[in-house]
């Protein structure tokens, strides 16, 4: 059942960019953006409504939102919004599609928006009764593996697939967010969330930080699953592994599946002009495979 068609979201901007310690000007970000508009990219994650606080780095996320959605009015731009409050002011920059994340281990959720699986559920339940015309995504994190507490079982996945769906979500994102899935994992989960929800699209945010990202992803196609999140140059990090392989680079996925015949929309020598640019301005290390390529 493979696809021959591909959706990639990039989301440099936001996963990328927020890991990155010294703030990257909002000029250069916009920059970027533009870049990977430029690029063919339909859906960009461009920021996140986080406390500036929390993450200095997305503290211009109104108007780096404002900004491109004003500039690419046929650009779906989205943003990860931690809470109500985050959704809120997403809702108000003229956003229309948040991500919201929940990690499918309690002890990885407590760690990253400090509250238990099930006060995360009734954040999202709130969000849903708040904004009805908001496009709301849930992403299960750790839902391939987790620091604390190792592999995470399919069963709590799908558990957390059946509350999102009874809560209203309009689609659910499986995040590999710390690299450690494995083909042969990542095969026995799709198939089995597929056997229980044959009737509803999933997507993959996956990492590369133990080399098996695209693996992975070549899998999950041959599972009949099309829809990748991905950051130019696999900026991205892991907070748990420093030095670590980033996000899944989006020039690699986008150069595999079009040697593959499969159709991605995505101009790569455009995109791989953005990770030069990319390279050129921001101090961080590119883990990309053609990122690093040298093509002077
Ligand atoms: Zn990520």
């Amino acid at each position: 059942m493979q696809v021959n068609k591909a959706n990639i979201i990039e989301v440099c901007p936001r996963d990328g960019f927020q890991n990155i310690n010294e703030f990257i000007p909002t000029e250069t970000k916009l920059k970027v953006i533009d870049g990977l508009v430029n690029s063919g990219f339909q859906k960009i994650q461009v920021t996140s409504f986080v406390h500036p606080k929390a993450v200095p780095q997305m503290k211009d996320a109104k108007e780096i939102a404002q900004t491109v959605i004003e500039k690419y009015p046929n650009v779906d731009f989205t943003a990860l919004v931690p809470n109500l409050f985050g959704a809120k002011a997403a809702y108000e920059s003229g956003i229309k599609e948040i991500s919201y994340v929940i990690s499918a281990s309690e002890a990885h959720n407590k760690e990253n928006v400090r509250r238990t699986i099930e006060e995360s559920f009734e954040g999202l339940a709130e969000i849903r009764n708040r904004f009805k015309d908001l496009t709301l995504k849930l992403d299960i994190a750790t839902a391939f593996g987790c620091p604390f507490l190792g592999e995470v079982p399919v069963s709590q996945v799908l558990k957390m697939i059946g509350t999102a769906l009874k809560i209203g979500v309009d689609y659910i994102f499986l995040a590999d967010t710390i690299g450690v899935a494995n083909p042969k994992q990542v095969g026995e989960t799709l198939e089995a969330v597929k056997d229980k929800y044959p009737d509803r699209d999933f997507g993959l945010h996956l990492h590369d930080t133990r080399g098996m990202g695209l693996a992975n992803v070549l899998v999950a196609i041959e599972r009949g699953i099309s829809t990748f999140e991905s950051a130019a140059g696999g900026l991205g990090g892991c907070p748990f592994a420093p030095g670590a392989a980033g996000n899944i680079a989006s020039e690699d996925l986008v150069n595999m599946l079009e040697r593959m015949d499969i159709s991605t929309g995505i101009d790569l020598n455009k995109l791989i002009d953005t990770t030069d640019f990319i390279k050129e301005k921001i101090k961080a290390d590119l883990t990309g495979h053609l990122a690093n390529i040298c093509r002077k």
